[in-house]
């Protein structure tokens, strides 16, 4: 298997915003130099096969051909055992057009409670990542990392997105959602993957450390605006808002109060508001834009 250089520049090949946050942060201490699809105007192929890997197989393949660059790809999702793996690779379909996780949520707990599956011990499920290192020439290969926990209902926290509010990795009592990133990732099957595509595809690169945020951190604000579904999610985005104001006050267009509302008016009239987007994150697009 080709290893990647030093320095190589890396295609995230993910349209989903949280994705390819989360994707860039494990591979920035190696010093690549990641670029998403969206940021290469890539479009965005239709997840047609029937696994995790064809369909990371087919989104890294999809990057890597028009680019000519090395493409990371990642297909995830949750499977809950007794939905007989459900919603597996359709986690972001259940979500709708909206992309609406707590309808996604809600989805899980109707299918469950249909079955009675509430009934006794909390259900369990897993989450899987499944990544894809993809080369011009076609060559690839696939690396996995699941998660094994139990579901909780109602949805608790406001960190991380999908259906992060009601999964309890094992050995915790927290859910993702109300956990610290850093937790998260320690534990987590995009990591455990990830840690997979490290031992094969990194021996020659060293890490670094990562370098630390010098600024504001606007695609970590941006991915999580348009990701979050719920009330909770969009508290937590108030709050990350909140910390940027206090670190980086001086790098916000809007100076004082009447400036950010007067820029947040601005933001409401002139949202592209789609039909199905959960109206907390409309709410959290508007404050965004009203800061920069
Ligand atoms: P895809 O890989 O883009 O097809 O989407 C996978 C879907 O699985 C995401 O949209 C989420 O709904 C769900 N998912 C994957 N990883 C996570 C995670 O770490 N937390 C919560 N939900 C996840």
């Amino acid at each position: 298997m080709k290893q990647l250089e030093p320095g190589s520049r890396l295609v995230v090949a993910s349209h989903n915003p949280g994705k390819v946050w989360e994707i860039k942060e494990l591979i920035a201490p190696y010093g690549f130099d990641a670029v998403s699809a969206a940021d290469l105007a890539l479009s965005e192929p239709e997840e047609t096969e029937s696994t995790f890997e064809g369909n990371a197989r087919l989104k890294a393949l999809a990057a890597a051909n028009p680019s000519g660059l090395p493409a990371l790809a990642d297909d995830s999702g949750l499977e809950v055992d007794a939905l007989d793996g459900a919603p597996g690779i359709y986690s972001a379909r259940w979500a709708g057009p909206g992309k609406d996780f707590a309808l996604a949520m809600e989805r899980v707990y109707d299918a469950l409670a249909e079955k009675g599956a509430w009934d006794g011990l909390p259900p369990r499920a897993n989450f899987i990542s499944v990544l894809c290192l993809a080369w011009p020439t076609g060559e690839h290969r696939i690396f996995e990392g699941r998660v094994y926990g139990t579901l909780r209902w109602p949805p608790r926290g406001g960190n991380g997105f999908g259906y992060d509010p009601i999964f309890v990795p094992d050995g915790d009592t927290r859910t993702f959602g109300e956990m610290e990133p850093a937790d998260k990732y320690a534990i987590s099957h995009r990591t455990r993957a990830f840690e997979a595509f490290k031992r094969h595809c990194l021996e020659k690169v060293e890490a670094r450390g990562s370098a630390p945020k010098d600024g504001r951190d606007l695609e970590a604000l941006e991915a999580a605006a348009r990701n979050l579904s719920t009330q909770a999610e969009l508290a937590r985005f108030i709050t990350g808002l909140r910390d940027d104001l206090a670190e980086n006050g001086s790098a916000w267009q809007a100076r004082d109060l009447a400036a950010f509302l007067q820029a947040l008016e601005t933001a409401a009239v002139t949202a592209d508001v789609p039909e199905q987007e959960p109206r907390w994150r409309t709410l959290a697009r508007a404050l965004l834009a009203a800061s920069k």
